[in-house]
């Protein structure tokens, strides 16, 4: 399997730390929020990736966090508190407010057919941890305390900037051009460990500590929730473009000056969901949820299936013009799937020689279209309809796309499954006859099911039908 490095900022083999398994790291979401479904890009994108490293025969542990603390949004003392934001703004308590959150976000994960980790972690739980780790920091003399807070020392590190690659300098700016400076800090880079000095007086949470009552910084949870339960070696660290800076350079900073050697050996990085105006937030233009796609009517899986047909190191662009296409798609392939017959035993070696195909083309850097691409071969290749639909199965353990699973509002829904092989059959016969260059039969069976109501439609990814 391949996986594209942003540390090293090449395509390279995976190799894990421990021959067959994979320790996989997450950044949950901070819960203040509906996630919008930009968001949900990111989560979707690595559900694929660790269904991808199971289908392809490792045993995966995959932790996330749920940020219920440490939500400023810069890691100075300054920006705004999220959690208290949104409490404010439901008149409810802090973990009310996460509590709601956590379960909508999981609530849309469910729909999006995106699996919970194996270990969910809120940042609550672990203040000791934190506190621990702050310590060690401290006694190692890669933190320092000034104006009552604790803060990272980035001029102790000989690197601090590992992802090379992004424009530190720009990225900087576009954190902090509505943040005054913290005056406490030695290097601009510097960044909170431990707060008890907080301009936000009404912080809800806090937590006694060695340094005064207080509560942690933005960054602390995640290697702390990782090292707890994936040790001090890690195999994959995910999360969307944006967390890289700061974030994610500050956690590999406070990890590997707590462990004294290289913390994670790779890390995937989800680029963005664009609207049509550009980067989508939470605060500009359309707020869209997945509730919101319900409610207009779409499947969430045309969502994911959306995402699929695009690489997940692209920008991508949502409108609902590309979501009406893709939903429609997405309909038409999932009726070629469910009007498959069952005759025939399963081919084995057939089944076996497909998932390699599988493997090898969506392993190369997770090529998801790829993906989709090989399902349309498997419906058009000559095997029996209970091989094809054994080859789809396992393929749609790694796409999630529910391709067996009978919906009812389905184009085709209700069709006779045997009316509906014979369609397939004779789409397939009319396939081969093409192949020999015998129009004349072709022509003859596009006629034949044309008399019985079925028109076909000829497109990129293979013939679909519509009955009249
Ligand atoms: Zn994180």
């Amino acid at each position: 399997m391949k996986l594209y490095n942003s540390l090293t900022r090449k395509v390279e083999e995976f190799v894990p730390n421990e021959e067959g398994k994979v320790g996989m790291y997450t950044c949950g979401p901070t819960v203040y929020h509906f996630a919008h479904i930009g968001n949900l890009r990111s989560y979707l994108m690595e559900d694929v990736l660790e269904k991808l490293l199971r289908f392809s025969g490792y045993d995966v542990k995959r932790v996330m966090n749920i940020t219920d603390v440490g939500h400023l949004s810069s890691d100075a003392d300054t920006g705004e508190d999220k959690m208290l934001k949104g409490a404010k703004r439901e008149n409810k308590t802090v973990m009310e407010i996460a509590k709601f959150y956590t379960d909508a976000f999981f609530a849309d994960c469910a729909k999006l057919n995106i699996k919970t980790p194996d270990v969910v972690e809120p940042a609550t739980n672990c203040i000791d941890e934190f506190i621990h780790m702050i310590e060690v920091l401290l006694e190692k003399g890669y933190a320092y305390k000034a104006g009552e807070n604790i803060y990272f020392d980035t001029s102790k590190l000989s690197n601090y900037f590992v992802f090379g690659d992004q424009n530190e300098e720009e990225l900087m700016v576009g954190v902090r051009d509505d943040v005054s400076e913290d005056t406490n800090k030695r290097n601009k880079n510097d960044f909170v460990l431990w707060f008890t000095k907080s301009k936000f007086e009404d912080q809800a949470l806090k937590w006694d500590s060695p340094w005064g009552v207080g509560y942690p910084g933005w960054h602390i949870e995640c290697s702390c929730i990782s090292m707890k339960h994936l040790g001090e070696y890690m195999d994959i660290h995910c999360g969307g473009v944006d967390n890289i800076f700061p974030h994610h350079t500050n956690e590999i900073a406070q990890s590997e000056a707590f462990t004294g050697h290289k913390w994670c050996n790779y890390w995937f990085h989800v680029h963005h969901l664009n609207d049509e105006t550009g980067k989508m937030s939470k605060s500009k233009g359309e707020f869209l949820t997945v509730s919101l796609l319900e409610e207009k009517g779409y499947d969430p899986l045309a969502y994911r299936f959306f995402t699929l047909q695009s690489h997940y190191r692209k920008p991508l662009v949502f409108s609902y013009d590309a979501l009406d296409q893709a939903s429609a798609t997405y309909k038409k392939l999932k009726n070629r799937v469910l009007a498959l017959g069952e005759d025939g035993p399963v081919d084995e070696a057939a089944v076996k020689e497909w998932h390699d195909r599988f493997a090898e083309a969506v392993g190369n850097d997770v090529n998801t279209a790829m993906g989709l691409t090989l399902v349309y071969d498997v419906l058009k290749a000559e095997l029996d309809g209970a091989t094809k639909r054994a080859i789809i199965a396992d393929y749609d353990s790694v796409l999630g796309l529910k391709l067996l699973e009978k919906t009812e509002d389905g184009d085709n829904a209700g069709i006779d499954p045997e009316f509906a092989a014979y369609i397939e059959e004779m789409i397939a016969k009319r396939a081969a006859a093409k192949k020999e260059k015998d129009f004349a039969l072709a022509d003859s069976i596009r006629a034949e099911l044309l008399e019985k109501g079925v028109t076909l439609k000829d497109t990129r990814e293979g013939t679909t039908y519509t009955l009249s």
